[in-house]
């Protein structure tokens, strides 16, 4: 039987659960998950008094194999995918009709508007699922992936696609100074795709043990002004700071989203100072390849601790933990 981790009352804890073999219905397709993380985000969804829905499967970024295809599906059993935070976008409005699916007006995401993919077993429509293409040079992979590449591909889906992402949208030519701002579960993947691209990285995060992270990974405190930086973090203090140490033209990247986060920022500085602020939800394509490119060559090694399904109800609670930099990343076979 497939079994997946749910939620069903309001601040209480996820239970396993066993639930129904189901037939992808047309356009779906039936994926066995091999890895799928959870993080600060999940914990956040977990733990709200109103949850968007119940019972509320968590779970946005993930690795499965195609079991079933439904009538109309182009994936075929067997293929490997990616599964993302977005689980549809309605083709229609002017982010999709520019290719730009992930800021779709009426996007549906995975884990808030439906099921998420911490399970077994997953049956989801296959728009949005993205076939794991293997960088040039890699050899065809074994039908069941190791553990440790299947836990680090499932963060292509989400935390490392948002890292590079963000650095990517900084648009930097030359070997810059950096500056990552919160070395989290993004921000130390943020740290490690810099220096894979010439950067020079400068890190700053209020807790001791995640700095001392962030030197082991290759990055040095920030003491000064950067050419441009990547705020990691919804702390609305961090993105102040960032822009008060950028240089002149320097550009700023915003990855962390709060509901409730509001800056005060002079309008006059940003113009005078030529800033330049970009935010976005995850990143391109071509960022979602290099992704996945930088974990195969072992240029980013997430931090991550792997469990099996039936310790997630225990070990969730580890997310509490904001010291926690990583990712919990389950292996439900
Ligand atoms: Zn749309």
């Amino acid at each position: 039987m497939p079994r997946v981790i749910q939620l069903l009352k309001p601040r209480e804890a996820v239970e396993v659960v066993e639930t129904r073999h189901v037939p992808p219905l047309a356009g779906e397709v039936t994926l066995r998950i091999e890895a799928c993380a959870l993080g600060q985000l999940d914990w956040n969804l977990l733990t709200l008094d109103a949850p968007p829905r119940l019972p509320l499967v968590p779970g946005h970024e993930a690795v499965g194999v195609v079991e079933a295809v439904g009538p109309g599906a182009t994936l075929r059993p067997g293929d490997r995918v990616l599964v993302t935070p977005l689980a549809s976008s309605c083709g229609q409005c002017a982010a999709c009709r520019g290719h730009d699916a992930r800021h779709c007006v009426n996007a549906s995401w995975r884990g808030v508007h439906v099921d998420g993919a911490l399970g077994t077993h997953l049956v989801t429509r296959e728009q949005a699922l993205v076939p794991l293409e293997l960088p040039l040079g890699v050899e065809p992979l074994p039908e069941v992936l190791p553990r440790q590449l299947a836990a680090a591909l499932a963060l292509c889906g989400g935390s490392l696609w948002t890292a590079v992402g963000a650095v990517n949208a900084l648009g930097l030519i030359n070997p810059s100074r950096v500056g990552i701002f919160g070395v989290g579960g993004v921000g130390h993947l943020a740290v490690q795709v810099a220096r894979a691209l010439g950067h020079r990285v400068f890190a700053t995060d209020a807790d001791p043990d995640r700095m001392a992270l962030a030197r082991s990974l290759g990055a040095e405190p920030l003491d000064g002004p950067v050419d441009a930086a990547v705020v990691c973090t919804p702390s609305t203090q961090a993105l102040q700071q960032a822009v008060r140490l950028l240089r002149a033209g320097g550009r700023v990247s915003l990855t962390g989203s709060s509901p409730t986060g509001r800056v005060d920022l002079s309008v006059a500085d940003l113009v005078w100072r030529g800033l330049t602020l970009r935010s976005g939800l995850l990143g391109t394509r071509e960022d979602l390849e290099e992704s996945v490119s930088l974990i195969f060559t072992g240029k980013v090694k997430p931090i991550m601790e792997l469990v099996s399904l039936d310790e997630v109800p225990a070990r969730l609670w580890a997310l509490r933990d904001l010291g926690f930099p990583g990712r919990l990343v389950v292996l439900p076979a």
